[in-house]
């Protein structure tokens, strides 16, 4: 899978993919990253990628040409996506980070000033993405949370598979919580269950752990999911139990 980052600010990326898992799928050539410089993008001497806005008002906005003609030299002739990072657009979550992982090619486009000429999101983006309800000073440090979040789903990127299915949301759940060693810190110990060597007593106690840590932190993902019947066993006893506490 190709990333490709549009940006006025192409250094802003030389430190962040340069370390762990990203980095080595990098390496392994699981997943590429192209950082694009907006400027290489412009045709006057002044490389100029941004405008007063019309109508007048404080603060500078980014021009469609460059922002049009990087999309358009970018864009592979595969299952490719556009996307511009933007507070206004969907709120970025497991669902679809896991559904751009399905793309060949993923086009990041990283706002700045006061954002980008409408025309750019009318007429050139697929999706506008949001990593949060507050404003940044540019779409770089979204891209780069982009990229992250759905590496991870790319097949191969993260080690063992079986860990990204137990990430929090993943299967709409927050994880269940994990120790090592020591067994004993300063007195907390860890739950003995974990040492029972008794593999179906303990992915009960895991679901159990993530269902109670679900219900009470993030009642609302419970809404939205269908409960096996262990699971609604498991909450039946964790609500009996709360209550009792
Ligand atoms: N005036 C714009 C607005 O209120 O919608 C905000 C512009 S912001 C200062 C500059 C750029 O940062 C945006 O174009 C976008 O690329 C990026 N940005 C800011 N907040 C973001 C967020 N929550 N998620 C994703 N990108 C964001």
């Amino acid at each position: 899978m190709r990333f490709d980052i549009i940006t006025i600010f192409p250094r802003m990326f030389d430190s962040i993919f340069s370390a762990g898992v990203v980095k080595k799928a990098v390496e392994k050539g699981i997943i590429e990253i192209k950082i694009h410089d907006l400027r290489d993008f412009t045709t006057d001497k002044h490389r100029q990628v941004d405008d007063r806005p019309y109508g007048g008002l404080e603060g500078m906005v980014l021009k469609p040409e460059p922002i049009f003609r990087a999309v358009e030299e970018i864009r592979q002739p595969v299952e490719s996506l556009t996307c511009l990072l933007s507070p206004q657009g969907k709120t970025f979550n497991s669902a679809l980070a896991e559904k751009l992982a399905g793309y060949q090619q993923v086009i990041l486009i990283c706002g700045r000033y006061e954002g980008v000429d409408e025309r750019v999101i009318e007429h050139l983006v697929d999706e506008e993405i949001s990593i949060g309800d507050y404003v940044l000073t540019g779409g770089e440090l979204a891209a780069a949370v982009v990229v992250d979040a759905v590496s991870r789903f790319v097949p191969g990127v993260v080690g063992k598979e079986e860990s990204v299915r137990h990430d929090s949301f993943t299967e709409g759940l927050l994880d269940f919580p994990q120790y090592t060693r020591p067994r004993d810190f300063r007195g907390y110990r860890v739950p003995s269950v974990l040492f029972s060597g008794d593999h179906k007593k303990i992915a009960r106690w895991r679901l159990k752990k993530a269902l109670e840590k679900t219900l009470v932190r993030r009642p609302d993902l419970l809404k939205t999911r269908k409960l096996s019947s262990e699971e609604e066993e498991l909450l039946i006893e964790i609500q009996k139990e709360r209550k009792e506490s």
